[in-house]
């Protein structure tokens, strides 16, 4: 991609600065299968003490480490409930059926439930007509529904639920460390309630590649398996770790930047009588926004946009997304938005 476009498709089209490259570079690196990578050793370490969990193994993406928290957590046949267009149940390439053969439920609007959603949806062991509900996922920040987040104390609320009837709970916190940069909340105190947790270096921080799984020693133990098993099992992976400690130590503070950005073009676009914001207040670094009947669909805006230099999604043949990103400065995001304006009307 040439270095003059304005990149909004995603938080992932970040390239590594010259300084996540040297420390990449420098890293001291090992076979990571052998538990001799010590890149490797000390960013799983630093992950599972921030998120206060055991134990955290790193994955080559987050989806196969939400592949295999299905899979330390559920049975097949087991019964999963998530929140409207989740990740794991839109985004996994049908990953939950293939691997870990469950069945998906899904509670709730705009990205959201409540526990009181959750309850209902419980579908009990004891009946045998049933396929047991066994685990519970939310998403947080939630990527298709505009970056919201999730209101803390309903997860606390369904995750207590969901102990109560041993279900378990994941977080699929991709963006965890937005929640946490907007809010201030630790993101030790965001992943409390929840048994295991997925977070991704390769987002907003800006790391080349890696999530990590985080939970308690057990679990983590089996999805080392798991991981070897969905061809995970990487060897001097400590390249990656030592971006991604870079990434934790240099990018963290400043995505707030990136969420102020994301206003700043949520702000032109809902001044068109064209676009209606998919979420009222924009949380975090994703926009996701519907272009009403009169406006151009969005593979055509896309088209458009991108003969102008700027690159956003279209989500859906009236849907699209733009994600704020460390590559895209505020000055880009404006002059994104005056682009999108004008092609949108
Ligand atoms: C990106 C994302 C993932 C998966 O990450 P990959 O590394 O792209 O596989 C999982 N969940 C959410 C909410 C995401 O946005």
């Amino acid at each position: 991609m040439q270095n003059n476009l304005i990149d909004l498709r995603s938080d992932t089209v970040t390239r590594p600065s010259p300084a996540m490259r040297k420390a990449m570079m420098e890293a001291e690196v090992g076979d990571v299968q052998y538990g001799d990578d010590p890149s490797m050793n000390r960013l799983q370490e630093r992950i599972a003490a921030l998120l206060g969990k055991e134990k955290a193994l790193w994955f080559p993406s987050g989806t196969q480490a939400n592949q295999a928290a299905l899979l330390v957590h559920t049975k097949p046949a087991d019964d999963v409930i998530v929140g409207a267009e989740s990740h794991v149940a839109w985004h996994e390439a049908g990953g939950g059926a293939a691997n870990a053969g469950i069945q998906f439920t899904t509670i709730g609007s705009n990205g959201l439930f409540t526990a009181a959603d959750f309850a209902r949806a419980i579908k009990p062991r004891s009946m045998d007509i049933y396929s047991p509900t066994t685990l519970v996922v939310i998403e947080n920040t939630h990527n298709r529904m505009g970056g919201l987040i999730w209101p803390q104390d309903e997860a606390a609320r369904i995750c207590t639920a969901a102990h109560d009837h041993k279900i378990a709970a994941h977080l699929d916190g991709a963006r965890l460390w937005n929640v946490s940069a907007e809010t201030g909340m630790p993101v030790a105190e965001l992943a409390g309630p929840f048994d295991t947790v997925m977070v991704a270096m390769s987002k907003g921080l800006g790391a080349p590649g890696g999530s990590l799984l985080a939970g308690p020693r057990d679990l983590i133990d089996q999805a080392v398996r798991y991981r070897r098993r969905l061809g995970g099992a990487m060897r001097q992976a400590g390249f990656f770790a030592a971006a991604a400690e870079y990434a934790l130590d240099n990018n963290f503070a400043r995505l707030k930047e990136d969420h102020e950005a994301a206003r700043l073009l949520g702000k032109m676009l809902a001044a068109s009588p064209r676009v209606r914001l998919v979420a009222d207040r924009i949380a975090t670094n994703i926009l996701v926004f519907d272009l009403r009947d009169d406006a151009p669909d969005a593979v055509t805006v896309m088209r458009q946009a991108r003969e102008r230099g700027v690159l956003v999604n279209a989500f859906g043949a009236r849907k699209m997304r733009a994600v704020t990103h460390l590559d895209a400065s505020r000055e880009d995001c404006q002059r994104a938005g005056e682009v999108l304006a004008e092609i949108i009307g």
